[in-house]
């Protein structure tokens, strides 16, 4: 026997034992597995000439015996071969997502559902069998072979009997316990349900021998008092509908059986957002079925993340994931392009020049960016959430792209406003300004509530201009790329240009021509001051200067130059990055009663003093803007003599 893999009998353990209560998908995931073979198969049989299906040949089939306690599971699909037996079913979770997938499963509590969240498919079956048979014949090959498995330790591959390629899958089904019957499987009424609830758009046909109560031909002596007789025969039926659901007008699909078909098609356990359905005739026709996912996947972010669409030619999959269809800022949007203009047999080459592609990916990113504009303006709550998950994405797409995606992409941003205290968009902020104000004010850190206490904001605020809070890390770099932003007006109205303005550097042009030329005044009667204090703190600081940010505090550390406060932090944080610091400047407030403090210090000569007030003021605002001090146990002690 071969052993499982360690983390492979971890999944099971969990899969069979513990989270999931909907056993009845084990069947829609089998059937699943069924309808990839074939379709392996038959697209094989379109590229290559030497393979020859008859299309009428490619079928699945479940049946099941009631006192054998079995379910059988049949495809005329592509098949297995003994290794490749071992390699699919052997292993679970070829990808190194695994210990992910049980930590996660750890965390919550084993309360979640793996198997839709992560598609162990086959091994769905373990949650009703307690034995799997699988009898598989390559195609092309003569030989067949069986793999057995109770699912818990191992498994056996020997040699076995079929007449034709494709695969059996035979379920020995657990003995029913006082809470749970297994044999309610084992019914041709419940099969046939499952079949349609969760395969009905399964391209090929499920077939299932039915009784059917049928008259007996009446016998030719047959009086007037004839009456007919019944008798049970088996017929074999179609019990799926087969019409792909992205052919179907909306109208006459029901939200469950979309969901339904997310679910299944894309191994999803919720609910999608929104769903889009597209029909396009003309010089350009196609159908498209797309779906805004209610949650990001654990891996969008991560490099191993693959987007795109699924993409049929006349119901038959040419790509499972058709990057040209998706800008890489809606890479979350899945579902499927079928058209019957793109010729079957292109290759991955021609599909990246083919320019009706192109047309079909530009009208798809269209109706997903209305889609999404709709969501904004209709239902905030929804959006909110959305955004949460994939607002990343968008201001990734800003600027990555150096900002050549600022027009499409801008209005799909919100941002924490810190006087509405909600979220709102570019377009909500700029029309909340009052007419004096010139530019969008906004303030980077680590948490809103933190952010709403530092002492500039207050004073932006307290001008009646408000302040986005931004938590994420990559916000500043996307409104530096923005640079500006110009609202949509309407048509005859003058469109004005803000610009972006991090309230922690900079002029932030908050002060009146009297205010300017008073702290002017200030800074030349204090220039010995600063230059003492700037002598102290060396090259941590570019200078020392007087304030026209700050009303309660004392003083602040600001930054010159492009890169920010936040900036450095961010490259902090980054393993490798490169040391970048920002061009610190400290700044005090005159009207403070430190100042004068400092000012007699150093009028009188006291420099120990000043030194030790210099330093204390400088660490004390790096403390508030949550930059890590150079020596720490100097500051402390300074602080403990003071209290002395
Ligand atoms: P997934 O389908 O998500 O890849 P599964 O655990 O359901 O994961 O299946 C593992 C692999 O086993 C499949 O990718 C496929 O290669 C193979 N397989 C499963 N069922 C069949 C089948 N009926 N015919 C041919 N191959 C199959």
């Amino acid at each position: 026997m071969q052993q499982f893999q360690t983390e492979s009998k971890k999944i099971l353990d969990l899969v069979i034992n513990s989270i999931y209560t909907n056993r009845e998908i084990f069947l829609r995931e089998l059937i699943s597995n069924a309808s990839d073979a074939v379709d392996k198969l038959y697209f094989k049989s379109l590229t290559d000439d030497s393979v020859k299906v008859d299309q009428s040949d490619l079928s699945i089939r479940v049946g099941f015996d009631f006192d054998a306690r079995t379910i059988t599971i049949s495809d005329t699909g592509i098949g297995m071969t003994a290794d490749e037996l071992a390699e699919n079913l052997g292993t679970i979770a070829h990808s190194g997502s695994l210990d992910f997938k049980t930590e996660n499963a750890d965390a919550q509590g084993g309360d979640v559902d793996i198997i839709g969240q992560f598609g162990v498919g086959f091994y769905a079956a373990f949650m009703v069998a307690k034995e799997v048979e699988v009898i598989s014949r390559a195609y092309g090959s003569d030989e067949a072979n069986r793999w057995v498995s109770d699912g818990i330790e191992g498994y056996t591959i020997e040699p076995a009997e079929k007449e034709t390629h494709g695969t059996d899958i035979i379920l020995h089904l657990k003995d029913s316990t006082e809470d749970i019957n297994y044999g309610e499987y084992l019914s041709e009424a419940t099969l046939k349900q499952l079949i349609k609830r969760y395969s009905n758009y399964v391209r090929y046909p499920i077939q299932m021998m039915c009784n059917k109560t049928v008259a007996k031909p009446k016998p030719e002596d047959a009086g007037d008092d004839y009456k007919p007789e019944y008798e049970t025969v088996q017929e074999l039926e179609t019990i799926n509908s087969m019409i792909p659901i992205w052919k179907r007008r909306k109208s006459d699909v029901s939200d469950e059986e979309y969901h339904e078909f997310y679910k299944t098609d894309f191994h999803d356990w919720e609910d999608p957002l929104a769903t889009i359905s597209v029909h396009a005739e003309g010089s350009l026709s196609y159908d498209a079925l797309l779906f805004i996912p209610a949650h990001a996947p654990f891996d969008l972010y991560s490099k191993d993340y693959k987007k795109g669409l699924a993409l049929y030619s006349s119901n038959v999959l040419i790509q499972e994931k058709c990057e040209e269809l998706l800008p890489d800022y809606f890479n979350f949007v899945r579902g499927v392009v079928d058209s019957q203009d793109l010729t079957l047999n292109i290759s991955r080459e021609t599909l990246q020049h083919n320019n009706q592609l192109k047309a079909i990916a530009r009208r798809v990113e269209k109706k997903v960016k209305q889609e999404l504009v709709k969501m904004r303006d209709k239902d905030r709550e929804k959006y909110e959430g959305f955004f949460k998950d994939f607002g990343r994405g968008f201001k990734f797409g800003i600027y990555s792209t150096y900002g050549m995606e600022k027009e499409k992409l801008q209005d799909l941003l919100l941002f924490y406003s810190a006087d509405q205290k909600k979220m709102v968009t570019l377009e909500e902020y700029v029309a909340a300004m009052p007419e004096d104000q010139h530019s969008i004010y906004y303030a980077v850190g680590e948490s809103t509530e933190r952010l709403a206490k530092m002492p500039i904001v207050s004073t932006v605020l307290a001008k009646g201009y408000d302040v986005l809070l931004c938590t994420e890390d990559l916000d500043e770099f996307c409104l530096g790329t923005m640079h500006d932003y110009t609202p949509v007006v309407e048509e005859g109205q003058e469109a004005k240009t803000l610009e972006f303005k991090n309230v922690a550097g900079g002029d932030l042009g908050l002060e009146t021509q009297d205010e300017k030329e008073a702290a002017e005044a200030i800074a030349k009667q204090n220039e010995g001051l600063f230059d003492a204090m700037k002598n102290v703190l060396g090259d941590e600081v570019t200078k020392v200067a007087v304030s026209s940010r700050l009303t309660d505090a004392a003083a602040c550390v600001t930054a010159e130059g492009p890169v920010s406060l936040e900036m450095e932090k961010a490259f902090y944080m980054q393993p490798g990055a490169e040391d970048i610091h920002a061009d610190r400047v400290l700044e005090l407030n005159p009207q403070h009663e430190i100042f004068k403090v400092l000012q007699g210090a150093n009028e009188s000569g006291d420099t120990e003093k000043l030194e030790a007030y210099t330093q204390i003021l400088y660490n004390n605002a790096l403390l508030v803007e949550g930059l890590p001090l150079a020596d720490p146990v100097a500051y402390s002690q300074a602080v403990c003599k003071l209290m002395k």
